[in-house]
């Protein structure tokens, strides 16, 4: 249930209808909004007669939310959450890329891949210290000392970075390295987790998982958000369908639905979404096209011989060919790029680099695959 206060309803006046709430059983919610502040009142009890509530100082109106998610639902907000990573906006008008390996291996090999990303223009470093492998016997991650190499790469480039929490015991560890915390696939409806992530505050960037609907993807958002956290960013990376040329199924309509139902942004990871670099590149723009507010991709130094997903890892100069590519759609559809602080994909500057770059590119970009694949 909403309750909507009238322009220009007083700080005490909204205070009241909150208090009144949590005695009436429910959470209350405020979202003050330029003309008028909205309280979403969620709680598990079926009915609450409006009357208790619209005769309150104040209250315009009482609207029900007809959506199982409340939190994250439009029809609560419905302008678009802008979601700041380490000062970088996610959600607004520009496209946003996350990049880096899919694990940490060494301070070699970061370092290297976050100097490629930033200088190609990807504005946030992704990198994982915990993996969640699905042989015991495969390479597990750095752990700490990853998280630590995280951050020296941050301190000497710049760019803050998102790495996955496996486990709510890790939750206090990540969280004191990590600008923001990834929730994986496999943990998409990991409740607890779900919670203790977002009781920490910091923005999370939660993956959809392999056999969630939409509906549940947005339940499990509505977890983080009943913290009272609202930076959280949804990722798109595929799912499971009898479709077995590609890795999984990347579900672009998702996309759209996703911008439909909810404020909260929504971005897309191509790598696992198809589980091949050779598709990585169409996807992105598909993407970008269908209105995600950014990509997470995996690129490494030396995709053959990487530790985990290598197959769908870009090397860096082919990952430049796809910024080119993402910035042009991004134009075509009246966005750009979100710069980071050396990056040379910059509004106009950006633009006159695309339309140069694409050939240049393609030469190499088919010299580096068949070196790096
Ligand atoms: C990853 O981002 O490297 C990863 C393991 O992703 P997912 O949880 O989507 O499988
Ligand atoms: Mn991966």
């Amino acid at each position: 249930m909403i309750v909507v206060m009238k322009p220009g309803a007083t700080r005490e006046q909204i205070a009241m209808v909150c208090q009144r709430l949590e005695e009436l059983g429910f959470k209350a919610h405020p979202i003050f909004g330029q003309e008028k502040t909205v309280i979403g009142a969620i709680g598990n009890k079926r009915a609450l007669s409006s009357e208790a509530l619209v005769n309150l100082p104040g209250v315009e109106r009482i609207v029900p939310i007809l959506k199982p998610y409340k939190l994250v639902s439009k029809e609560l907000k419905d302008t678009p959450t802008i979601v700041r990573i380490g000062g970088i906006p996610v959600g607004g008008r520009s496209i946003v890329v996350m990049a880096g390996p899919c694990a940490v291996e060494d301070e070699e090999q970061l370092f290297k891949t976050a100097y490629a990303v930033k200088e190609a223009g990807a504005q946030i470093l992704r990198g994982g210290a915990f993996k969640p492998r699905t042989s015991p016997y495969s390479f597990q991650g750095l752990e700490e000392e990853g998280l630590r190499m995280l951050a020296r790469v941050r301190e000497e480039t710049g760019l803050p970075f998102v790495t996955e929490v496996l486990d709510t015991r890790d939750v206090p560890l990540v969280a004191e390295y990590a600008d923001a915390l990834q929730i994986g696939a496999r943990n998409m409806q990991n409740f607890r987790l779900l919670k203790e992530a977002g009781a920490t505050g910091k923005p999370v960037l939660l993956k959809r998982g392999l056999a969630a609907t939409v509906e549940e993807w947005l339940l499990a958002a509505e977890y983080i958000l009943d913290t009272g956290n609202q930076q959280v960013i949804l990722c798109e990376r595929g799912i499971r369908t009898f479709e077995t040329s590609t890795r999984f199924t990347l579900d672009l309509a998702a996309v759209a639905v996703v911008k439909e139902n909810s404020h909260l942004p929504v971005i897309v990871d191509p790598s696992h979404g198809t589980g091949n670099w050779r598709y990585v590149l169409p996807l992105a723009r598909a993407a970008i096209a269908a209105g995600a507010d950014g990509l997470l991709v995996e690129v490494h130094p030396d995709p053959a011989h990487a530790l985990c997903d290598g197959p769908q890892s870009l090397h860096p100069e082919t990952f430049v060919r796809l910024m080119d590519e993402v910035t042009a759609v991004a134009w075509a559809v009246g966005r750009g790029l979100a710069s980071s602080s050396l990056s040379p994909v910059v509004s106009a500057a950006g633009c006159k680099r695309v339309g140069a770059g694409l050939s240049t590119h393609k030469k190499e970009t088919v010299k580096v695959s068949l070196r790096a694949n």
